[in-house]
């Protein structure tokens, strides 16, 4: 029974916060099978002719495969595919075939060579934009296979329990996955952002992607957990290790609202992406929306959603949480979110540059005005609450330049008789520059809500994505810790009620703390909404308020640990 191995542990990006453990599965599509020697001679209108049938054939099989991702995975993943015939039609691809057919080449090698460059072009750019190269390849080798005669894994067909091992997983791969058969999936490459990723999110598959290549050292059959919350595959687990998994994200779904055990109300919200995501934040209990990625609805399409698109889309929210309230994030575009068609400049610091609100206010004013009309619009239509956040703002002025467009979009609005509303309005306090002036902030919006990943980075100089500064960036780093409270000394006396929908909101381990340190709301990943709700529940906010001395007044990280794990005691 015991397992001869010992336990080991791989590190990459959780892409969900689920934890799952079953058997790997090696996933090794067709890309790896080799094409035949090419012939010596070639007849070119047959090569032609067989590269126009794998592509009509190719384009059948996109379009059925868009149609099972959107009943499974919802409307807005299944575009992807729409992205795929783009470029399965692509008149420069097909002109680079027939060319490399017309130097000599059979249709599978054609193919090859012709997508060789534009998959290049791709890899060497940054972010989202670098796993357009996924998409190619994936219509690269939906051709080649077609081409070849080989046969598809299908991953339709797994045993239960599998954990699908990948180098890489496709849109079309990830669609086929049947969360009540797979128990997950781990990657060698790719980000949070990758299509895996997300489509891995609105299954609520447990995954950890971008790996790397001690992924290739795990043998088909081996047992692992993988733990999409912490990032971690864990192979050949020890018993302990195991009964660990799942911990606090299968607690009860209470549609209900929560209190504290002392009755204060706690308000806990989700955190949604795209329109399918709803749906979970509905089932998973959570009373509405703290932070609705309204950037999601701009990726992985040609051109900007219209205002009609937009409003459709926040009012499908604002219905689904009839008594609740939803929190639209402006764009947040720049950083590790680039927008293919908005051109992002080349800069040498993203996560210091032309992003979020500065861009809403600068280059990107008219997709501003036009995400403006379309809130304004649905929070006079929606059901429940609508309100407006701003992303990444770091000064007083950027808010009251916000203000007056909202006033001018509500007059033009007013002016040709379209029905809107004043939604609430509040700021996203991620960046330091955030925190110092927030008491100037606070008396300028209704809400602040502390954005613990960017907050994090800022404050501690260590990137958000780079596991070598991990315990740098730790939410319980006491420089964190003294930002998050400072923030809400900050609100108090005004108008303005604090929340939180970074990823430290929906640490259940960190609720206690969050209610001493006096957040009003915690926005978080629907998966963690039941946890933390049962949490609350069992809050008694004296206690919470001391605890959250102790543990803000902590010197350093192992100490904050240490007072957070052991209670109040805080030794001094
Ligand atoms: C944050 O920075 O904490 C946040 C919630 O925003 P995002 O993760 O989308 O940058
Ligand atoms: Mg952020």
């Amino acid at each position: 029974m015991s397992d001869p191995e010992t336990e080991r542990r791989l590190h990459g990006e959780g892409a969900t916060p689920l934890a799952g453990v079953g058997r790997v599965v090696w996933y090794r599509p067709e890309t790896t099978v080799d094409l035949p020697d090419e012939p010596a001679e070639i007849d070119h209108d047959t090569e032609v002719e067989r590269f126009h049938e794998a592509r009509d054939t190719a384009r059948v099989e996109l379009e059925r495969e868009r149609e099972t991702a959107r009943e499974r995975v919802g409307e807005a993943e299944a575009d992807v595919f729409g992205a795929h015939v783009q470029f399965l039609t692509d008149p420069q691809i097909e002109e680079g075939v027939e060319a490399a057919i017309g130097n000599g080449l059979p249709a599978p090698h054609a193919v090859r060579e012709a997508f060789a460059g534009p998959i290049e072009q791709f890899e060497s750019m940054e972010g989202r934009t670098a796993e357009r190269a996924d998409d190619l390849r994936d219509v690269r080798d939906r051709l080649l296979r077609l081409l070849t005669g080989t046969e598809r894994v299908d991953l339709r067909s797994l045993p239960e329990g599998s954990v699908v091992f990948a180098e890489r997983l496709t849109p079309s791969d990830t669609a086929q996955l049947d969360p009540a058969v797979v128990a997950g999936f781990v990657t060698a490459t790719g980000g949070r952002t990758s299509h895996a990723a997300i489509f891995a999110r609105s299954l609520a598959l447990p995954a950890v992607v971008g790996v790397g290549d001690g992924l290739y050292d795990v043998d088909e059959g081996a047992e692992v957990v993988v733990d999409g919350d912490a990032g971690t595959v864990v192979v050949n687990p020890t018993a302990a290790t195991r009964a660990g998994v799942g911990g606090g994200v299968d607690a009860p779904v209470r549609a209900e609202a929560v209190e504290t055990a002392d009755g204060k109300p706690v308000e806990v919200a989700a955190n949604v992406g795209r329109p399918v995501e709803v749906d979970a934040a509905v089932e998973r209990g959570a009373d509405g929306v703290g932070l609705y990625r309204s950037e999601f609805l701009f990726v992985d399409r040609a051109s900007p959603p219209s205002e009609d698109e937009q409003y459709d889309a926040y009012r499908e929210a604002l219905d689904a949480f009839p008594s609740g309230r939803v929190v639209v994030r402006t764009l947040d575009v720049g950083g590790d979110k680039p927008v293919p068609y908005l051109d992002l400049p080349e800069e040498e610091n993203p996560f210091l540059g032309d992003r979020g609100i500065r861009r809403s206010l600068g280059v990107d004013a008219d997709l501003f005005e036009t995400q403006l009309r379309a809130l304004l619009r649905a929070a006079a239509d929606g059901a429940g609450d609508l309100a407006v956040m701003l992303p990444l703002v770091s000064t007083v002025e950027e808010v009251r330049a916000t203000r007056a467009r909202l006033d001018e979009v509500a007059a033009d609005l007013a002016d040709a008789g379209v029905a809107h509303a004043d939604p609430e309005f509040g700021v996203m306090i991620e960046t330091p520059a955030a925190v110092f002036v927030g008491p100037d902030l606070a008396r300028e919006v209704d809400f602040f809500s502390i954005g613990t990943n960017d907050l994090a980075q800022y404050v501690m100089a260590a990137a958000r994505g780079n596991e070598r500064v991990a315990e740098l960036r730790d939410f319980r780093q006491p420089a964190v810790l003294r930002a998050v409270r400072e923030t809400v000394r900050a609100a108090e006396g005004e108008d303005c009620w604090v929340g939180m929908c970074g990823e430290m909101a929906g640490d259940p381990a960190l609720t206690e703390l969050l209610l001493g340190l006096g957040l009003d709301e915690l926005s978080m990943s629907a998966v963690t909404v039941p946890a933390v709700k049962q949490r609350v529940a069992a809050v008694d906010t004296a206690a919470a308020s001391e605890l959250a001395a102790a543990v803000a007044g902590a010197s350093t990280r192992a100490e904050a640990i240490d007072r957070l794990e052991g209670g109040v005691d805080d030794g001094s």
